[in-house]
């Protein structure tokens, strides 16, 4: 979590992980003849990634495709087109817009780093380059209680550094595509990170971020202090639950995680984009799968709905309904009502799924009078027509910028889900 923390160094983090597995690379421009007992990985604007493993037996029609699809963008703080700001009182501010929760009252006085993609034009090739400036950059510096109330506007900027006016630029960084957009020291913070000269630099994929490392704690050690678990904690754990899952030769076991949930997914690499639809017509294709036996498949699939849900928390115990409160170090849980996939139908699934690895199956839902987020499990299920399931690994302070979960969830998640990669579920209709 420290070493990968924009969408993009996790992505490419989940690429060195699956290449040392033993996973194959392929593209949506040239998708390889794909063959049964292969291991395969598709990605898509650097942002959302699809693994998956065909059994050695896989029957197009008779046998199934086991999903688990999670998202990994995070809240953050993206930087705006044009990021610079007058000096005011001599400092140096970057002006940021909130990506979902990014932002909000938890983000004041914290340690923000800076990083992201970097898009380079370097003797007429364009490539992408992901960058983090070292260290920490600036943060949001709230006012002394002294002073009385103290509104906060999502307009007020990190501080990152005393000294705001800029320096003089040459005569190449006069004609650069971004200057007089950015300061020009962020620009040759950022080019000295690409290794690349002011001009080369066409556009970027910036944000700040929590730069304060994830943290073992807890009087017994039990608890897990890291930043944008919602929702890395999944994603890493659905990927080690493929890699470590034992083979099945009778199914594609598959992982799907996406970028934008935290704003809708309606993108080409959110959840209402179509990869998942890619990559199984790839796999389909490669067999020569006919229209009706891609339709069985499809019904005979399963997938699981991954993001984390809300744990317990012991001084808000009211907003929890009696009785569905999820808690730290126990396993998975399953969330029921609200705007979730499923029926009982569903749970039942998930209960066979937490027995099968010996957890005890925990249950999430909404108060009434409260309302909870959504996930990408309902548009999966329309958009597949594979039964779903949602289900949750617990944290507490969602959408804080510091999250808290059991040293053991992220173990117990991983364990859940290469269980049910493992076996195919099969439902009487
Ligand atoms: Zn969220
Ligand atoms: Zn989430």
């Amino acid at each position: 979590m420290d070493a990968h923390p924009t969408i993009f160094h996790f992505v490419e983090g989940i690429r060195s992980k699956l290449d040392a597995a033993g996973f194959n690379e392929i593209t949506e421009r040239d998708l390889a003849r794909l063959r049964r007992g292969g291991k395969y990985y598709l990605t898509r604007n650097g942002t959302s990634l699809v693994a998956f493993r065909v059994g050695l037996d896989f029957v197009p029609g008779p046998d199934a495709v086991n999903v688990v699809a999670s998202h990994i963008d995070a809240n953050r703080l993206t930087l705006k087109p044009s990021s610079i700001a007058d000096s005011v009182m001599g400092y140096l501010q970057i002006a940021t817009a909130p990506y979902a929760d990014g932002g909000n009252n938890t983000w004041w006085d914290r340690d923000l780093g800076l990083g992201g993609r970097v898009i380079v034009k370097r003797r007429g090739a364009v490539f992408s380059k992901i960058i983090r400036l070292p260290g920490i950059v600036g943060s949001t510096p709230t006012l002394a209680p002294h002073f009385g109330a103290m509104p906060t506007n999502l307009e007020q900027m990190p501080v990152v550094s005393t000294l705001g006016r800029e320096p003089t630029p040459t005569v190449r960084e006069k004609e650069a595509p971004l200057y007089g957009k950015h300061s020009l020291r962020l620009l040759r913070a950022v080019a000295k990170a690409a290794f690349c000269e002011v001009d080369e630099i066409l556009e970027w994929d910036l944000e700040m971020f929590s730069a304060e490392s994830a943290r073992i704690g807890g009087l017994d050690e039990d608890l897990l202090y890291c930043s944008r678990m919602d929702d890395k904690l999944c994603s890493y754990s659905a990927i080690e639950g493929l890699i470590s899952a034992s083979e099945h030769a009778h199914l594609v076991q598959m992982v799907a995680l996406y970028d934008n949930e935290e704003i809708g997914s309606e993108t080409r690499q959110g959840a209402r984009g179509n990869l998942l639809d890619v990559a199984l017509a790839a796999v389909f294709s490669s067999l020569n799968a006919t229209t009706d036996e891609r339709r069985q498949t499809i019904a005979n699939s399963y997938l699981v709905s991954a993001d984390v849900t809300h744990a317990g928390n012991p001084n808000y115990a009211k907003a929890y309904l009696e009785n569905h409160v999820p808690l730290l170090n126990i396993g998975v849980a399953v969330k029921r009502l609200g705007r979730f996939a499923g029926s009982g139908v569903d749970a039942g699934v998930a209960q066979l799924v937490s027995a099968r690895c010996d957890q005890k199956l925990q249950y999430f839902a909404p108060r009434n009078d409260t309302r909870t987020g959504g996930t990408i499990g309902p548009m999966l299920a329309a958009h597949t027509g594979m039964p779903t399931v949602d289900v949750g690994i617990p944290i507490m302070s969602m959408h804080s910028i510091r999250e808290i979960t059991g040293v053991h969830d992220v173990e117990l998640g991983k364990q859940w889900f290469a269980t049910f990669l493992a076996e195919p579920i099969y439902i009487a209709n």
